[in-house]
């Protein structure tokens, strides 16, 4: 079962690194000291080796070999990290047309795991992992949430979905691994959530951050104070785009710190890239991943600062390794060193995915955007929803949000709309229609949030 590619070596000395025990000896500021604090050329040297590794490993699978013939690329052309840019590029599309296993790199009998997406277009995707990849999903969540000041004494309640959805078992392991008390209390029923929280001193969360203001919501209804009547102490917050701003709300709501969590299912799934506790952008692993930004048309790199594709090439993955995988997820390069002693490249929150764009009237406009403004309103609670139509050959905006309290008074009501409107103009250059309506009204899901219906007629 370990015999895969890079055993021979030993090249995994962070699995070795004797961990913290249950008593706190051993613990320190870092989980895995060593690839966390490597200066940047150690991490590239590290990178150049596992990239060599991977290629090499990618083609023992006749998809990679015919994808480096058509290149016409060898493995021995991989000789520094820059001609990570000679590899092709992976595609979801990629995974459909394989699916199920036409992408594995060893034999399934060495897989003990798959988690597969959804696929409302088409075929579904699967994913598959050996125990090291589990073992090194583990640590890399374990990573994470060390980082942010979670110890063997915390108790964690991971109130995200389980299943096929990474963020249930992935953060079950890697709270198991940090040797935590793990809740795994899934997402939905707040009620038995809130008891929960209070019964077992709950100290950290995992969820999606939509459903973090409805635990709140909940929360209120019953009269929970967190602030006086919990523990916690620390939110991790991901899996859908969110802006900067409903984050704070929901650090305010809850009165704990809450970090921003990034992961997909193709890379693992939670783990590949967390804030620290400087919330200056969210570290992504490199010591795992190699990471670009590419222009999503000329597919070639962007500037430090400069919004483009993420692009990811994983080093450690044994079952699916994927080479410059395309995310469609869009964000920027904020800074390669950090106060806190990390040197793995900083990325900003992602914008969301370029799938996720709606194009009106000939203006490009993300949910976020939208979030952004609503977020400020104090008289606006945190549940939202954009409809677009089309009527009489226009495509319209609406935007519905709810209201934090009730109220009769119109005329405020119409005040508000109209500030609303003006300010979500200022920044999506369109005016949308703005409908308030009480808490309660719009739907809430229990994953990610839908927060866009896209009703317009499409014209050939
Ligand atoms: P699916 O592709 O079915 O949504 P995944 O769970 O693999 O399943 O989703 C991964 C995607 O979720 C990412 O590509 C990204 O678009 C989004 N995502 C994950 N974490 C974050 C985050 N912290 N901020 C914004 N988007 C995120
Ligand atoms: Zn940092």
């Amino acid at each position: 079962m370990y015999t895969y590619m890079y055993e021979a070596k030993g090249r995994f000395p962070e699995v070795d690194t004797p961990l913290p025990t249950k008593d706190g000896q051993g613990a320190g500021a870092y989980f895995n000291p060593v690839p966390e604090t490597m200066s940047r050329a150690e991490l590239e040297a590290l990178q150049l080796e596992r990239l060599q590794q991977t290629v090499r490993h990618c083609l023992t699978n006749p998809f990679y070999q015919k994808k480096f013939q058509e290149a016409g690329i060898t493995p021995n052309d991989i000789k520094s990290l820059a001609d990570v840019r000679r590899l092709p590029f992976t595609t979801k599309q990629d995974l459909r047309d394989t699916y199920p296993f036409g992408m594995a790199c060893v034999p399934l009998r060495d897989c003990v795991r798959l988690h597969s997406s959804s696929g409302t277009t088409g075929n579904p995707t699967v994913i598959l992992h050996t125990q090291r990849d589990l073992d090194e999903w583990a640590n890399q969540v374990a990573r994470n949430l060390w980082m942010v000041g979670l110890r063997p004494d915390d108790v964690f309640q991971n109130s995200s979905g389980y299943g096929m959805f990474t963020g249930g078992l992935g953060f079950q392991y890697g709270a198991e691994r940090l040797g935590m008390l793990t809740v795994p209390a899934a997402a939905g029923n707040s009620l038995r959530q809130i008891k929960f929280i209070k019964d077992f001193g709950t100290t950290a969360i995992h969820a999606v951050p939509s459903y973090v203001t409805r635990l709140y919501e909940v929360m209120q209804e019953e009269g929970v104070d967190p602030r006086r009547d919990t523990k916690l102490k620390v939110l991790a917050i991901g899996a859908e785009p969110h802006s900067e701003e409903q984050r704070q709300r929901i650090e305010q709501m809850m009165g704990v710190k809450a970090y921003n969590s990034f992961g997909m299912s193709e890379m693992c799934g939670p783990g590949v890239g967390f804030e620290c506790p400087e919330q200056n952008g969210l570290h992504f692993w490199e010591d795992y991943y190699i990471v670009e930004i590419v222009d999503p048309e000329t597919l070639e790199p962007v500037p430090d600062g400069e919004i483009g594709e993420l692009v990811l090439t994983t080093l450690c993955r044994e079952a699916m390794p994927l080479l410059r995988y395309r995310t469609r997820d869009l964000t920027r390069v904020l800074g390669r060193t950090c106060p806190c002693g990390r040197n793995h490249v900083r990325l900003d929150r992602m914008r969301g995915r370029s799938d996720d764009m709606m194009v009106l009237r000939g203006v490009n406009i993300f949910p976020i955007q939208i979030e952004k403004i609503l977020m400020q309103f104090s008289e606006l609670a945190s549940n939202y929803l954009i409809t677009l139509t089309t009527d009489d050959n226009n495509d319209n905006m609406t935007v519905e949000v709810e209201l934090a309290q009730p109220t009769d008074d119109y005329k405020q009501l119409q005040t508000l709309e109209r500030e609303i409107r003006r300010r979500l103009k200022d920044e999506i250059l369109l005016t949308p229609i703005v409908r308030l309506v009480n808490k309660g009204t719009l739907p809430v899901s229990e994953g990610k949030a839908v927060r866009v219906v896209d009703k317009r007629k499409v014209y050939q």
